[in-house]
């Protein structure tokens, strides 16, 4: 078995090596090859903007399997992070996170006993990174949820789930107010669990499900959400057990998966020797349980377990009336406990299994198009045109209104921000140089695309437009929101 290794920055490398000793110690370095791929600093500073060699993702996608340490964004310039650039070009769409208390971890929450995962999508929402500045005053993101990206994650969640025997998932989202993107999601979820009789299901609102986390964490066994919002519940759930020093995760993809901590790159402590190893020894647990190697990952787990319990610690948590270890002595400390199992926790074992495994492809794949939905009846139904003005609601909508006039449209909306302004609206609503005006078809007509192009060229001729949408009915269903107040 070979595996793609890039040790990362800062903490990175002293990490690294110190997992790669402890799974010399536990014998897997005699199963499997680890194969250095170069990304990271060194390579944006030869001018790189992608962060990684030809070469290295060459390695990668020969491999189908990367372990890797934290790397270093760079400030400013083109560069891009690799974590980022790496989930979305090798398609790894669940992140997977597992949570639970480990002994000798203290939080406040150490009682509980936590022990629950988090899948989060990740290549959609807002990290497709579409942002434009559409006015003097304003910059806009484009958030993309699309069905076949919430299938593919959700029924890894519910695959993930049913493997390690887990009974009960939630959805996170907030489609109360993003009606359509996480709308879509939850819909989807919920047609995906038909398929899993089996398992319990739930939904809750994103800001619900972090007061609960807070209150009554131990209510949730697996929560699936979107992708910026499963970030930042990841972080607060890292807390709850002690955290980024114990926050592994996983990326799993159809062709490629990805196994790293989830902290940075600790430039404050790099170099010192003195950080911890644990979350960078929980992920490759991960990844050989991913690989099929349950008996080393159960035997490297109960060593960890076991030294944890023992209050072995590195200088960012633990008991402080134990010595605090340096890296390499925390891992000699585990490394030293191979073969023991844990006296106060339920050891791991074999059978203990992780994430989802999927045979890999035999032959790379051409590039995959995703397809959930197809043949739906599209119509046009309307224009939703940006334009950047400093006139006020009502002029702006007798300027509008006059410029549609012959076509098949009428404008029905002007909206700021999201909030209708005309034909109704509040002299309070503040409002800024980037009115929406929704253009929707007259009575008893029918449109094509061209003409609604032909009226966004018309009103292209007097004012700058910042933005369009078509307006279009999906097998007769609204494709579009209404607006705040509409
Ligand atoms: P980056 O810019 O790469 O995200 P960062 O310092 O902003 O780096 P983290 O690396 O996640 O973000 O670190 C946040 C804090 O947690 C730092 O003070 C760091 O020293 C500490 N920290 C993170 N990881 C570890 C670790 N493995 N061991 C000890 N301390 C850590």
């Amino acid at each position: 078995m070979r595996i793609a290794l890039a040790a990362g920055d800062g903490i990175g490398p002293e990490i690294m090596s110190a997992t790669l000793e402890l799974f010399a110690a536990a014998g897997v370095t005699k199963l499997v090859e680890f194969v250095p791929a170069e990304m990271g600093k060194a390579v944006f500073d030869t001018g790189n903007t992608r962060g990684m060699t030809d070469e290295a993702v060459r390695t990668v996608e020969d491999l189908g399997i990367l372990f890797k340490g934290p790397m270093e964004t760079p400030k400013g310039g083109g560069g891009k992070s690799i974590n980022v650039t790496a989930r979305k070009m090798w398609s790894a769409y669940a992140n997977y996170r597992h949570f639970r208390t480990l002994p000798g971890v203290q939080t406040p929450f150490s009682h509980l006993d936590l022990d629950f995962c988090i899948v989060r999508e990740n290549i959609e929402d807002t990290y497709g990174g579409i942002e434009h500045r559409v006015s003097d005053d304003v910059m806009a993101a484009k958030r993309i949820i699309t069905a076949p990206g919430c299938d593919e994650v959700l029924r890894f969640t519910f695959e993930t789930a049913k493997r390690m025997g887990i009974d009960l998932v939630h959805c996170s989202h907030k489609a109360n107010i993003m009606k359509m993107t996480d709308g879509l999601f939850l819909e989807r979820f919920k047609a995906i669990a038909a398929e899993y009789p089996g398992i319990q299901t739930g939904d809750v609102i994103i800001d619900a499900l972090c007061m609960n986390l807070v209150m009554k964490p131990q209510q949730y066994k697996m929560v699936v959400l979107t992708n910026l919002q499963g970030d930042i519940v990841s972080d607060l759930a890292a807390g709850l057990v002690g955290g980024l020093g114990f926050a592994p995760s996983a990326n799993i993809g159809r062709n490629i998966s990805i196994f790293e901590a989830v902290h940075g790159t600790a430039p404050d402590i790099a170099g010192k020797g003195i950080a911890n190893p644990t979350a960078l020894v929980l992920s490759g647990l991960m990844m050989l349980r991913h690989i099929g190697l349950t008996q080393q990952a159960a035997t490297i787990e109960n060593a960890l377990l076991a030294a944890l319990e023992d209050g072995a610690h590195t200088g960012d948590f633990g008991d402080r009336s134990k010595p605090t270890l340096d890296t390499a002595s925390y891992v000699k400390a585990i490394a030293s406990r191979l073969g023991k199992e844990p006296r106060t926790v339920k050891p791991a074992h074999a059978g203990s299994s992780s994430a989802v495994t999927f045979a890999r492809p035999p032959q790379p794949t051409a590039p995959i198009t995703m397809h959930t939905f197809t043949g739906l009846r599209k119509e046009v139904a309307g224009l939703d045109v940006y334009v950047d003005r400093r006139e006020g609601a009502a002029e702006t909508a007798a300027h509008l209104g006059k410029l549609c006039e012959g076509t098949p449209f009428r404008l029905t909306l002007l909206s700021c921000r999201g909030t209708q302004v005309w034909p109704r609206g509040s002299i309070y609503t503040e409002c800024v140089d980037y009115w929406r005006a929704r253009f929707e078809l007259r009575e008893g007509t029918t449109a094509r695309q061209q003409d609604a192009l032909a009226l966004l060229a018309r009103v292209a001729e007097h004012d700058t437009v910042s933005e369009y949408e078509l307006l279009r009915t999906f097998d007769g269903a609204r494709g579009w929101t209404l607006a705040q107040g509409q």
